[in-house]
């Protein structure tokens, strides 16, 4: 292996592309034959590894990409990719020209953003689409004449070209809520009438995409579901379809030693063993997204659950294990080991969050090992990588 394509301390995330696969296409399939995809990779794809899932997904099926920001663009046009990538967040019409440049589409979120965005459209063609807030209450124009005018100026410009109109739902997780179906309507009132042969119409999230396959207009940004994470756990228990879970993550044991009772583990030694104990060490801690919240919490060595003993530390942390294990012993954080599994929802239980936030607040200094058909096929390790 080159040196850019390995790791030196045993702890990595494994993102697994099958499952990236997998879930796009039971959403395309779910759409029926009209439905397009953006797949959402923003945050360095929830934290799995943008240009792997972007990749997967295109091959998958899905017809565009979004991030948040422009900076997310420029890093997938950088890796390599080519197809066409959506900005969801506001960006500065001063970063209009460098957009074109990388052949970003940017979101409209007011008449004065476009009109500002034209005089810095210098050289070529910004393609965007405009962002509706129905009710989110974060980005977007809420009249129907600003929308209007908005569409006026873009086709009477030789410097812009309309590619979609879209909105967020605040609620759409949530089974028993009104609301969705307020913003629903109130979308379908601010675009009513306006033709749109050719542009992408897109309201859906993975939850609205997930219950209201028929509804979505034309276009699904799937986001979490991709990752084979459900929206909320109500939706979990309702699923149309089963989703797969894409990220595990392991390390290994890196020292193992007998305490006697009474020893202490840790800051603060507040963990005292109650009786004669084997103590694992594991390289990985809070600096890798590992936080201190979790250290009530429980992770998988040979199969089975043992708990991480005292205070998360940056870099390591300890765990009680049940006799002696060898040192190199895989420890799951994680993901599956034999029969125990644990889901990224139990780690967003103990940590009273929701799934999203999980992968997200994996750090850079955690390796992701890509597989495909359950081998390695790339390793990202962007502490040694230039
Ligand atoms: C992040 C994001 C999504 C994806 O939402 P999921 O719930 O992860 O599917 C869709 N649209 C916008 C505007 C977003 O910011």
């Amino acid at each position: 292996m080159s040196e850019d394509l390995t790791f030196y301390r045993d702890t990595w995330a494994e993102i697994n592309l099958d499952a990236i696969e997998y879930n796009v296409k039971s959403m395309i399939q779910h759409l029926g034959r009209d439905g397009k995809v953006i797949a959402v990779v923003k945050a360095n794809a929830y934290g799995h590894g943008d240009y792997e899932v972007a990749e997967t997904a295109i091959k998958a099926g899905a017809d565009m990409l979004a991030v948040a920001f422009v900076d997310e663009g420029i890093a997938l046009r950088k890796k390599g990719m080519r197809s066409p990538i959506l900005v969801l967040g506001a960006s500065r019409p001063e970063d209009v020209q460098i957009s074109i440049d990388y052949d970003l589409t940017l979101t409209a979120v007011s008449l004065d953003w476009v009109m500002q965005a034209e005089k810095y459209a210098a050289d070529g063609e910004l393609a965007f689409h405009i962002k509706l807030d129905t009710g989110m209450g974060r980005l977007g124009i809420t009249k129907r004449e600003e929308l209007e005018a908005v569409i006026e100026f873009a086709c009477t410009s030789a410097h812009l070209k309309l590619g979609g109109i879209f909105t967020h739902f605040a609620t759409a997780d949530e089974l028993d809520s009104d609301y969705a179906e307020y913003q629903f309507a109130a979308f379908e009132k601010l675009i009513d009438g306006i033709a749109y042969p050719e542009w992408m119409i897109h309201c859906a999230n993975s939850a609205a995409g997930l219950r209201f396959p028929g509804r979505i207009f034309n276009t699904v940004r799937l986001g979490i579901s991709m990752y084979g994470l459900a929206p909320s756990m109500e939706l979990k228990e309702n699923l149309p379809y089963p989703l797969e879970e894409a990220l595990s993550l392991h390390t290994k044991l890196v020292h193992v030693k007998k305490i006697a009772k009474g020893e202490k583990v840790s800051y603060g030694a507040a963990y005292t063993a109650e009786e004669d104990e084997w103590i694992g060490t594991l390289p990985v801690g809070y600096a890798d997204g590992w936080i201190r919240r979790l250290k009530d919490s429980e992770v998988l060595a040979d199969g089975m659950r043992v708990p991480i003993v005292g205070r998360i530390c940056m870099d390591q942390c300890m765990i009680r294990l049940p006799r002696k294990m060898p040192i190199g012993t895989q420890v799951t954080l994680i993901g599956r080991q034999s029969e125990e599994y644990i889901p990224i929802d139990e780690i967003a239980g103990r940590l009273e969050t929701i799934n999203y936030e999980v992968p997200c607040i994996l750090s850079a200094r955690v390796p992701r090992m890509f597989l495909r058909n359950k081998s390695i096929m790339e390793v990202r390790n962007p502490i040694i990588q230039s």
